[in-house]
């Protein structure tokens, strides 16, 4: 490397990439679809960047973090960090993907927010369940799941939007309670 590009490197400021997400002790990037078990540390140092960007230089300089060398190697191997120019919305495509297509449900099990937080029914149309999917053009997801607010078995369309996800080749994820089948 010559001198002016190590230089202009040395400018470079990092940032922690918007697709990471921290637990307590879980360290999560969306681009990548990799995790990491991080340690306090790791954590405060990620939550740091992702507030301020700093070069590299400067971030050596941060006091009190043991192994910060090879903190900083593995988040930029691991794409954790990155320059804080980069543009990432054009970087992300999504691996799984869960659309609420029926916000209603026949059981009221006691750890669900159907039971404790209820909201107003409703059944996704398929004309926007369509729109969904060709927005997802080009894109390989693991699996499409039919999660969040309902049971997707009391689905009027629950036959037509799989024979979509089939037809557009998507993996259909399912864990239901398939003995509901009608609705209240
Ligand atoms: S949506 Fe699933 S978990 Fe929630 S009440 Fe219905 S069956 Fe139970």
């Amino acid at each position: 490397m010559s001198a002016a590009d190590a230089s202009m490197s040395a400018a470079i400021e990092y940032k922690t990439s918007i697709f990471v997400h921290c637990t307590k002790s879980f360290i999560f990037n969306d681009v990548t679809n990799r995790a990491f078990v991080g340690d306090e540390e790791d954590i405060a140092l990620l939550a740091r960047l992702a507030d301020e960007p700093h070069t590299i230089q400067a971030i050596a300089a941060f006091p009190g973090i043991d192994e910060l060398d090879e903190r900083l190697e593995f988040f930029l191997r691991e794409q954790l960090l990155v320059p804080a120019t980069t543009d990432e919305t054009l970087s992300f495509t999504p691996h799984r993907v869960d659309i609420e297509t029926c916000r209603q449900c026949n059981a009221r099990c006691l750890f669900c927010p159907q039971s404790v937080a209820p909201k107003s029914r409703g059944v996704m149309p398929m004309e926007l369940f369509s729109l969904i999917l060709s927005r997802l053009e080009g894109t390989t997801p693991e699996w499409v799941a039919f999660n969040h607010y309902g049971e997707p078995l009391v689905d009027p369309f629950f036959k037509q939007r799989v024979e979509l996800l089939r037809e557009r080749n998507f993996r259909l994820r399912s864990s239901r309670t398939a003995f509901l089948r009608k609705m209240r």
